[in-house]
């Protein structure tokens, strides 16, 4: 098959293109660069089935003929990373939003099946844990603008499955956990590979607000693989599934653990959400995905432990 990927060349959708690669499929990534990297498919740059371009989701003309040209689309694409989000409010909302309008409106002229990135962060500050895929969601106050980011990705829900039963467009819809792996960047915010950083430099490692909360965080691998399945099979379409580790851990055990494997003389130091993002900011206590429908559809379990992902982004970073 021909597949294209938008973002692919980020954290995510590189190890997609090298998997789907290595299924024998053509893949086109798309990707503006903006917190993606060519340095990311390094790897596989010289295939010959793998077609790069460096554009971006508002070029309809070049994505008219990317999707009339393919016979599935990831759509990865987005403004992620709390840090991004809260200094980038406009671009987020306006990539998730509008971009991914256009992505499903070219997906619906030509009746490709397409995949919808999701979030955990759609959950919001509910408290029904594990979160199961039907659940309220409750976000905070339009000032704060983290919310911003779940917002937009909660309307891309509602598109896809509108356009799903009044036009019949085959979407599915993966709400992503915390997904870990090499080539992630801190720059972003992303905690595990700032951990990392922080701890093989030997500076402190910041913890935000009191450490309690918690995450689950699962391997890209794992993820990827959860992906493709879910594209796979037939009966995903119309879908929404959890994606995501169930396996729960404090942030500030989180930091302990990264400290000892690393074999680190870093500090932890408590930083108060206000400092580290916006006034006012509000983060998640938990967030553990209720995992048995995707478990049920396509018989996903999260294979890599923490500490092993953990082990090889040290190892990533090291080098
Ligand atoms: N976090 C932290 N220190 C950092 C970066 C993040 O303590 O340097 C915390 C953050 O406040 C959140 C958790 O780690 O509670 C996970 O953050 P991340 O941005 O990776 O993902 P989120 O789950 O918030 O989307």
């Amino acid at each position: 098959m021909r597949i294209l990927i938008t973002g692919g060349a980020g954290f995510i959708g590189s190890f997609l293109a090298e998997y789907l690669l290595k299924k024998g499929h053509q893949v086109i990534a798309l990707d503006n660069l903006s917190t993606g990297r060519l340095s990311n498919i390094r790897n596989i740059y010289k295939s010959k089935n793998l077609e790069v371009h460096v554009d971006t989701i508002f070029n309809r003309e070049l994505i008219d003929h990317l999707v009339k040209d393919c016979d599935q689309v990831y759509h990865l694409a987005a403004a992620v990373g709390v840090r991004f989000i809260v200094d980038n409010p406009v671009l987020t909302i306006e990539t998730n939003v509008a971009g991914t309008e256009i992505m499903i409106k070219f997906a619906n002229k030509y009746k490709k099946k397409i995949f919808i990135a999701s979030t955990s962060e759609l959950y919001g500050k509910s408290n029904s844990l594990p979160f199961k895929e039907g659940i309220d969601r409750i976000y905070g106050s339009t000032n704060i603008r983290r919310w911003s980011y779940a917002e937009s990705k909660a309307v891309d829900e509602f598109l896809a499955l509108a356009y799903w039963h009044e036009k019949k467009l085959p979407v599915v819809i993966g709400r992503l956990f915390n997904t870990i792996g090499p080539r992630q960047t801190g720059q972003y915010g992303m905690v595990v590979p700032r951990f990392v950083q922080q701890a093989l430099l030997d500076h402190p490692i910041t913890v935000y607000g009191d450490g309690k909360q918690s995450r689950c965080f699962a391997y890209v691998g794992d993820v990827v693989d959860a992906l493709v399945k879910l594209m796979e099979d037939d009966k995903s379409v119309g879908q929404i599934y959890n994606i995501g580790s169930d396996k729960e851990i404090t942030i500030f055990d989180l930091a302990k653990k990264v400290k000892k494997l690393t074999n680190s003389s870093s500090t932890i130091k408590l930083i108060p959400y206000n400092e580290a993002y916006e006034e006012g900011f509000e983060d998640m206590n938990r967030r553990v995905p209720d995992i048995s429908k995707i478990k049920k559809a396509i018989g996903f379990e999260p294979k890599v432990p923490l500490d092993e992902i953990l082990k090889e982004i040290i190892e990533y970073y090291k080098k």
